[in-house]
């Protein structure tokens, strides 16, 4: 008999204390003075909403820009209202935290409002680097943030690397991994840095500069060669690599971002958070003020909405599906959809960018960090 679906719920906060140099999110440096409407927003928004009433809630993530900016007791009532309002399952709740951020008070607080697993944004063990990039917190804070939320009794942390910073080197990135791996977090994200205009580093880079070390940034060959770094040395302290950017110890990935990759209903709550019911995608509007304004008058927040079509669902499930190491069942796909992906995937696995194992197909993992090729031809 197959399982009911659950819903996983997202709840965007936006605000973070600066702006990261290589960062083009919809996230900025707002006013404290907003926090506390947008929460209220927030909340009236998981009252409000009517989608997916009947799906126990599973898995929340609050993420941001930095959600644990906001205040705990604010953190609390945002879950307090979702288990109000949803039947809930709950079994796992992250919290984005960054380093700076995190203090015994907040880690105690955040445990006894059911948050128990902490995503850490720590980007790099140098400060060269984080300094660079505009990051507010610096080496000494990772180890300090790692033992209070320890002492605190969070016992599934994230951590997460960004290869391809300013001032990166292969020794300064080997570094890096050496002490993430020591702190041994249930959990590691590894992200290429992707520059665009939407950001500063980006803007600089286009105009040749050098503010923000962007006459510093490793070349594309360099960032793959530090993924692959990555998967070699978490593969050896027995870390499953179960997405493109993501690795997790047994039964430790994320249960929250499966639900994506595997097109699950998810709902987002707050200024620029998406929702998909399984037909109907939706995005909120984007700006926190206006966002929170237009809550308060009582009108939609919706700025986007589009029935998802067979074609783009099928899309969907061969570029998210692939995201995940495991692959997809092709022959699941292709009568689901009435397609024949066959002679498609075929040139994909004589140019070694795509493995078959029967009626899965995957990403070939020596050819991980050229998978945009494989989409871009599986999509044709
Ligand atoms: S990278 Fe994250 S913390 Fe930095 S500005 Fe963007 S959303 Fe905020």
């Amino acid at each position: 008999m197959k399982t009911p679906p659950t819903l996983g719920v997202y709840v965007q906060a936006p605000f973070c204390q600066t702006k990261c140099t290589y960062c083009n999110f919809h996230t900025g440096v707002f006013s404290r003075d907003l926090y506390r409407p947008y929460v209220d927003a927030v909340c009236q928004e998981i009252r409000e909403s009517a989608e997916l009433r009947g799906l126990a809630v599973d898995t929340v993530y609050l993420g941001g820009g930095t959600p644990s900016l906001l205040d705990p007791s604010d953190l609390a009532r945002i879950l307090d209202t979702i288990r109000a309002t949803h039947a809930c399952g709950l079994q796992e709740v992250t919290l984005e935290a960054d380093p700076e951020t995190i203090t015994r008070e907040k880690a105690g607080a955040w445990c006894a409002a059911g948050i128990g697993r902490i995503s850490m944004g720590v980007q790099s063990f140098c400060d060269v680097e984080l300094r660079a990039a505009g990051r507010m917190h610096r080496r000494a804070d990772i180890y300090n943030a790692n033992e209070i939320l320890r002492g605190a009794g969070i016992a599934n942390i994230s951590m997460d690397l960004i290869a391809g910073l300013p001032h990166q080197t292969r020794a300064s990135w080997e570094l890096s991994l050496k002490e993430l791996l020591a702190l041994r977090p249930e959990h590691i994200s590894i992200y290429l840095l992707e520059v665009d205009e939407g950001s500063r580093l980006g803007r600089e880079i286009l105009a040749s500069g050098a503010r923000y070390g962007a006459s510093a940034v490793p070349s594309e060959d360099e960032m793959a060669e530090f993924y692959e770094l990555a998967c070699e040395r978490l593969a050896k302290k027995k870390y499953e690599h179960y997405e493109i950017s993501n690795w997790a110890q047994r039964g430790r990935a994320s249960k929250h971002n499966l639900k994506y990759w595997r097109r699950e209903p998810y709902l987002g709550f707050g200024a620029g958070a998406h929702s998909f019911d399984g037909a109907r995608r939706w995005a909120n509007l984007h700006d926190p003020a206006a966002y929170t304004a237009v809550m308060q008058r009582g009108a939609s927040v919706r700025e986007q909405e589009e029935t998802v079509t067979a074609k783009q669902a099928l899309e969907e499930e061969l570029f998210l599906g692939l995201r995940e190491l495991a692959g997809i069942d092709l022959a699941r796909i292709e009568k689901q959809y009435s397609a024949d992906l066959t002679p498609r995937v075929r040139k994909l696995i004589e140019d070694g960018l795509i493995e078959r194992e029967g009626e899965r197909i995957r990403l070939s993992p020596a050819r991980l960090t050229i998978s945009n090729e494989a989409f871009v031809e599986l999509l044709g």
